[in-house]
């Protein structure tokens, strides 16, 4: 039995076989199949090769026609290496006597050949290593991509286990067979985190290695409440785990009963609870949650695990469904498209540097007008079905503010002139999740009519740490004094503009900061719609006074642990019970 500690991102414990998969670009940890299995793992492989060469061999041809054959030559070569029966041979030897997947067989068999060639003496041949890595690619491409589509052909349930996941992996799973996932890599707030709360897998990131220590179809334990991996669990701790099962199926119903009951603390502070979506169909369960509105639409999503760039009708259809299905009155907060950083349309790659650090988010659509004129005509044609708030995300200037909202004016013309009808007074608002943003909130509220916080990455921005690098969890911390001492300084600026307020990022639906982020005069909670009956219940339990006391209190520590300590110890004294 071995035990792997990480970050639990969405609780539960699932019990189930492993399915692993590798993820393309990163090295193939060294894995074994069942021996009666071993047929199979040939057969996968076989399947590859020849689907790897036919790629390869169509790639040639359209070389040739369009620059030429002598630049095709190489492609060919390649496809003859692939179609080559010696290697094929090796790679089914280490299959069939040493058990190893095909993907690390593959791996094991042309890297020993990469490492040949290097060692020869200086000439012509060191170069053609790099043919090497080429076709170890083109190989293990085909076999990845099989993996995806067992994906897709699941019968039966599954923990999905790999290194990494990226949120357009994520958004493709199957829950009615995908239980479970867990990750070598990853942070708490990584957008795939977030989708495992989305679609409400539990799920556990930032393990560290483990993937070569797993076989495919090997019992596991995914703890998504203690950020634990257990592999091949042991009798007693399987059973404890069953008993875990059933206790956490009565807590869930316990909460169940809050949904009608108003979010108004103990003496009558109304706070209003609202709901993040990714996807249109989680509308509705917002509403089963008790949400009173919408206050995060990630667009960005629908841009996600398609093959094309939706068009403005497509866009129009999505966002009609939510407002429909909120109802008149009920916010719906549409924030513009946040792509860049970890979400990537499918298809396209990031050449970024530093790509939370580059042309993400607003900085991408004011980059590129016509994707965001696009989704602005889309979502103002939308804004007759309901209650539309428009979001600006990740702003940092407030000149970039004002070119946003240039922009948005000039749709709006456009739409008038064409006679298409919209609303025209729709509350603007940004997103603040750059420092920048913060410390000018004064100047930004000039500007808009709402705030939403978006502590994600105001955290990561705030501390230069990575939000998806489990190797800087530890100082990614939304406890941290001086992310506090921002919030605190954007919740004064709004209210001294009369502006509202909202926090949107995960940290609002984290239990221990509720009393805080309520102290410091936050009355709007956007929240994944799994945590809302939990912060309504924390919110039901307290008075304003005793959360004032309890964020002047946190404003006077100097360090994270400090803070989250001390938060815990108070949320203990309300709820006795860890599970909340
Ligand atoms: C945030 O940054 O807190 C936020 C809500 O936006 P996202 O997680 O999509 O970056
Ligand atoms: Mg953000």
């Amino acid at each position: 039995m071995d035990v792997y500690r990480g970050i639990p991102v969405y609780p539960g414990v699932v019990i189930g076989p492993a399915l692993p998969l590798d993820t393309d670009g990163f090295l193939i940890p060294k894995r074994s199949v069942d021996p009666g299995l071993v047929e199979n793992e040939i057969q996968r492989l076989k399947d590859a090769l020849s689907k790897a060469a036919i790629s390869v061999r169509k790639n040639q041809a359209e070389v040739s026609s369009k620059v030429g054959s002598q630049f095709a030559a190489i492609l060919g070569a390649h496809a003859q290496m692939i179609e080559d029966p010696f290697l094929s041979n090796e790679i089914v030897t280490k299959i069939s006597s040493n058990y190893f997947t095909a993907e690390y067989a593959v791996s094991q068999v042309l890297r020993q050949h990469i490492k040949e060639m290097e060692a020869l003496p200086k000439g012509a041949m060191v170069s053609r290593t790099a043919d090497l890595f080429d076709i170890e690619k083109q190989i293990l491409g085909q076999l990845i991509d099989q993996k995806q589509q067992e994906l897709g052909n699941l019968t039966s349930p599954v923990v999905i286990l790999a290194h990494d996941l990226s949120p357009n992996e994520t958004a493709k799973l199957n829950k009615q067979f995908v239980h479970a996932f867990a990750t070598e890599a990853g942070g708490r707030t990584s957008h795939t985190s977030i989708l495992a709360g989305a679609m409400e897998i539990p799920a556990v990131v930032g393990l560290g290695k483990f993937l070569q220590e797993i076989t495919g179809g090997d019992i596991v334990i995914v703890d998504g409440d203690a950020g634990l991996l257990i592999v091949n669990p042991d009798e007693e701790i399987l059973e404890n785990y069953r008993k875990r099962q059933s206790q956490t199926i009565s807590h869930d119903s316990s909460l169940e009963q809050l949904k009608s009951l108003p979010a108004v603390t103990k003496d009558g502070v109304q706070v209003r609870l609202m709901g993040n979506i990714e996807f249109p169909h989680e509308a509705v369960h917002c509403l089963e949650k008790g949400a009173e509105g919408i206050g995060l639409y990630r667009t960005e999503f629908l841009f996600m695990g398609k093959e094309t760039i939706p068009s403005e009708e497509e866009q129009y259809q999505a966002y009609k469904k939510v407002l429909e299905d909120m109802g008149r009155d009920r916010p719906v907060v549409i924030r513009t498209l946040d792509l860049g950083g970890d979400k990537l349309a499918t298809g396209t790659q990031s050449n970024e540097r530093n790509p939370f650090l580059g042309l993400r988010s607003i900085r991408l659509c004011l980059r590129n007008i016509g994707l965001f004129k696009t989704q602005i005509r889309a979502i103002l044609r939308a804004s007759v079905h309901g209650n539309v708030h428009l979001l600006f995300p990740m702003i940092s200037t407030v000149l970039e503010l004002r070119q946003a909202k240039m922009i948005l004016s000039e749709i709006k013309e456009d739409l008038q002139e064409e006679n298409i009808p919209f609303q025209r007074d729709i509350p603007i608002g940004t997103m603040i999740e750059v420092p920048s943003a913060a410390i000018l909130a004064d100047c930004m509220a000039k500007e808009v009519s709402f705030f939403s916080i978006g502590t994600n990455d105001l955290v990561q921005y705030t501390l230069a740490a990575d939000r998806s690098n489990e190797d800087v969890a530890s100082l990614y911390n939304p406890g941290d004094p001086a992310v506090i001492k921002l919030i605190d300084l954007v919740a004064k600026a709004a209210g001294n503009a009369n502006l509202a307020v909202s926090v949107c990022g995960e940290m609002s639906g984290d239990p221990i900061y509720t009393m805080l982020l309520l102290g410091l005069g936050i009355r709007q909670f956007s929240v994944a719609p799994h945590s809302i009956p939990e912060i309504k219940k924390i919110i039901r339990m307290i008075t304003l006074p005793e959360a004032e006391n309890v964020a002047r209190e946190a404003m006077r520590l100097e360090t994270a642990r400090d803070v989250n300590n001390y938060l815990r110890g108070q949320i203990r004294k309300l709820i006795p019970d860890p599970m909340v």
